[in-house]
């Protein structure tokens, strides 16, 4: 036999018992972005490494260590998206959806990043995520909010999802609290670890970010960025924070939230969960007013969030918030004998057509009707049709209930589409 190929490490498949779970959720999001009257956008998978190098910044995780990078047959250098930010804002600035006006817009896709594989954190994953411009906040800030709150409570998980809250200020404070965190930085030099020591020039912001327990320890005596605020930052987190009161959605403040990326200004929010273990953020989001100018637009400001599919589907599954996903088929149509498949098949077509909800499966490959039925089963119809000779020649069909919705019954094929109607009601 010759040797199997498998898939690339951290890229998963999506199989057929999972497909449903993740259609819930997608069909959940579509209508809710849709109660609020935002549009679709669909970027390509594939950019120029350099967006993502100016977008993202050179000195981020994402831009470091995890990105597809590949010359193509060119000689360019492309990434596979690493997210969907970057790519939305060369979207709008090339069509000029942005330049004056307001967008509120959504997308959905595969995005890669080249991690360590663990659950929670895979090499292809897939966000949803939000992105409007042209709006200042805080009010539209907190609509953002309080559309991933009514996102939770409609998959039922709100109890499970906790709001971590943080502004980082304008960039000019950003400057002058960078200033003194370096300073800082380097009286504690010789304690940091290695990664802390290399970003405190480069990015010294995300050295609050740290992980390491040791170098927190250190940071708890550092200068606070909500010291350099001036009266315009104070404003907008107070004026957000005032709209989430009123709204009565329950956030923490998280000092030490500055987020992953380059981009952010003003607002920054996650939503965390303890039911994932360690990959516990489902959702992160924040301001970036610079960004749109940054990439070439006109100065236009912009708020966004993405969420991880994989983290909530994993989250609704542990959750057990996904028990009664509907079976795939609602009719199967058994026959045996002379010149039952042409009426099998032409009375499933005729339901399809009748009922264009109505999912109707036709027994393909021949057998008893014994062998039929198992499949009939096996395919958690709730209803199975059976054409033998003799109803083909008197234009009727057996009905038999998998659901103990009733007795079997013979009927004509005319009266078949009312007797289902009934049943679904
Ligand atoms: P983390 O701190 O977990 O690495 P991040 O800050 O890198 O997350 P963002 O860039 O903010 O993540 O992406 C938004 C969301 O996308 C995350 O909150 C998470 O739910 C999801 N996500 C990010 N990276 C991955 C990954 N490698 N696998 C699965 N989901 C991911
Ligand atoms: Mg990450």
């Amino acid at each position: 036999m010759a040797k199997q190929i498998q898939a690339i490490r951290g890229m998963n498949d999506c199989l057929p018992d999972q497909t449903p779970v993740w259609q819930m959720v997608e069909t959940t999001l579509r209508r809710v972005v849709a109660s609020y009257g935002y549009s679709e956008i669909r970027m390509p998978v594939v950019e120029m490494t350099h967006l993502f190098q100016r977008a993202i910044g050179e000195v981020t995780d994402v831009v470091e260590k995890e990105m597809y990078t590949f010359n193509d047959r060119n000689g360019d250098s492309l990434t596979l998206r690493p997210e969907g930010t970057a790519g939305c804002v060369r979207a709008c600035i090339e069509h000029g959806l942005v330049y004056n006006q307001e967008r509120r817009l959504w997308y959905i896709g595969p995005m890669f990043r080249h991690e360590r594989p663990q659950k929670g954190r895979y090499r292809q994953f897939h966000q949803f995520g939000v992105e409007v411009f042209g709006l200042s906040g805080p009010d539209i800030d907190a609509e953002l909010i309080m559309l991933t709150a009514r996102l939770w409570r409609e998959l039922g998980i709100e109890q499970y999802a906790t709001l971590q809250l943080n502004t980082l200020g304008s960039s000019e404070e950003r400057a002058a609290y960078r200033d003194a965190l370096v300073t800082f930085l380097e009286q504690h030099k010789e304690s940091l670890d290695e990664e802390s020591q290399r970003r405190m020039y480069s990015n010294p912001l995300r050295v609050l970010d740290t992980k390491n327990p040791q170098v927190q320890d250190i940071l708890t005596n550092a200068p606070k960025l909500s010291d350099y605020f001036g009266e315009a930052t104070k404003a907008h987190f107070d004026g957000l924070k005032v709209l989430l009161d009123a709204a009565d959605i329950a956030y923490e403040v998280n000092e030490r939230l500055v987020r992953g990326l380059d981009y952010y200004n003003y607002t920054v929010f996650e939503w965390v969960t303890d039911s994932l273990g360690a990959q516990g953020t489902i959702c992160g989001g924040g301001r970036y007013d610079g960004l749109v100018e940054q990439l070439g637009g006109q100065a236009t400001p912009a708020i966004g969030f993405a969420m991880g599919l994989e983290r909530l589907t994993l989250m609704l599954e542990t959750l057990e918030k996904v028990n009664n996903l509907p079976s795939a088929v609602d009719v199967y149509i058994c026959m045996a004998g002379e010149g039952t498949l042409a009426a099998g098949l032409m009375l499933a077509e005729k339901l399809r057509s009748d009922r264009p909800q109505l999912r109707v499966m036709t027994h393909c490959g021949g057998g008893n009707f014994k062998k039929q039925m198992k499949r009939a089963d096996k395919m958690q119809a709730s209803v199975a049709l059976i054409l033998g000779e003799t109803e083909v020649a008197e234009q009727k069909v057996t009905v038999k209930f998998l659901r103990d919705q009733g007795e079997q019954q013979t009927v004509n094929t005319s009266e078949l589409v009312t007797l289902l109607d009934k049943l679904g009601e």
